[in-house]
């Protein structure tokens, strides 16, 4: 099955019962046993056949063999990060989502589970990092805000050599674009709330792994520490992600085009995008990917010029998050990434006046209409 096909026939999205094309929310907490312990469902927490649903799909579409809906992006690599005990340590790409870097080094620091952020992008980095109780590497790619790519083939023959499980954050390209599974990864963790889920309107998370006692360990997790994603939003995001393909194409051909405008715009000092030849990942990205995704991130002279353009544009929405059918702009220094001090903000290369756009379905001359009266 190819990639479209399976966005559509992927997964268990229909009911064989009915024959209800849509596979129904089962709004139901608890399941009647035919006589004790006889039973397909038997509590909500532990299994729900909407839920069941949106985990087969994304088994389907990232090629694994299981998969597991949590209530956010945020509780699916918390869920992911109770397979590790006290004492691990785990190696994390440095500039990982904010919220990653908060769980990492205010809730599971407690749990005294240590971390190293590395640039995943440099292997002798990670070869140095490695230590005895080193047990993952957990990277993501591209990146946020800078989209900085990390070879997946690469990391996980280095996680292989030294036995690591290898965590995939695949939120910015989505399985529409990229697999780490096929690419050698253990486990891929998804913010559904972006790109899958795609409509601003679910909070969620999605974890995929292609082994049947990762498989096992992280149902055990799901269903003993219980954030799992309600039946109404599986049901959501079961619809947003059977649209993925179209979305992401046209995302991208607005994006290209907006890549290519920014740069060419004498008001933009630099642009960052995976699919701009000039881009630092842009090879290894077009080796282990079939799209670049939607996120641009650009930098004006100053903060102040910066704020005054997010303050003019019309089509791009300021807010936080991405991924959705509308495009958004943000000022990472001042939003998504002000928990981060300023000075290890800087050296990551978060300048004050970078912003970033996450490209939606508008007409893209509306867009670039928008970002030339914003940027005068
Ligand atoms: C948003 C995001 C998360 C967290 O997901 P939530 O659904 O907000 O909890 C994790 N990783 C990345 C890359 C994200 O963009």
């Amino acid at each position: 099955m190819r990639k479209k096909t399976a966005l559509i026939h992927g997964g268990i999205t229909t009911d064989a019962q009915t024959g209800a094309v849509s596979l129904p929310i089962f709004q139901a907490s608890t399941f009647k046993q035919k006589s004790v312990g006889d039973f397909t469902y038997e509590y909500g927490r532990t299994g729900n056949p909407t839920r069941e649903g949106v985990e087969s799909f994304i088994a389907a579409i990232e090629q694994g063999t299981h998969g597991f809906a949590f209530a956010s992006g945020m509780a699916a690599i918390h869920a992911v990060m109770q397979l590790f005990e006290a004492g691990d340590h785990l190696l994390i790409t440095d500039d990982v989502y904010g919220g990653t870097y908060r769980l990492m080094t205010k809730i599971l620091a407690k749990n005294n589970i240590s971390v190293s952020f590395v640039d995943t992008a440099d292997h002798a980095a990670i070869e140095a990092a490695i230590t005895s109780a080193t047990k993952a590497i957990f990277i993501e790619t591209p990146t946020n805000p800078l989209l900085k790519v990390t070879d997946i083939r690469a990391v996980a023959q280095l996680a292989q050599q030294h036995n690591l499980t290898l965590i995939v954050d695949n939120t910015f390209s989505t399985p529409y674009w990229q697999n780490p599974l096929v690419l050698g990864a253990d486990i891929v963790v998804h913010s559904a709330t972006k790109y899958l889920g795609g409509h601003s309107d679910v909070v969620a998370g999605l974890v995929a792994v292609k082994d049947e006692q990762l498989a096992e360990q992280l149902h055990f997790i799901q269903n003993g520490a219980g954030a799992v994603l309600s039946p109404h939003d599986s049901w959501l995001l079961i619809r947003g992600m059977k649209t993925l393909g179209v979305r992401m194409e046209e995302i991208e051909h607005n994006a290209n085009k907006l890549a290519a405008f920014l740069v060419a715009h004498p008001k933009v000092e630099k642009v960052y995008y995976p699919g701009l030849s000039s881009h630092k990942g842009h090879t290894i990205h077009e080796a282990q990917a079939s799209g670049f995704g939607g996120i641009i991130s650009f930098t004006v002279a100053t903060e102040e010029q910066a704020l005054a353009l997010l303050q003019r544009t019309k089509f791009f929405t300021l807010a936080e998050s991405l991924g959705a059918v509308e495009s958004l702009i943000s000022l990472p220094a001042k939003m998504t990434h002000a928990s981060i001090p300023r000075e290890r903000r800087l050296a990551l290369g978060i300048e004050d006046g970078l912003i970033r756009i996450s490209v939606g379905l508008e007409d893209i001359e509306d867009l670039i209409e928008d970002l030339t009266q914003a940027l005068q």
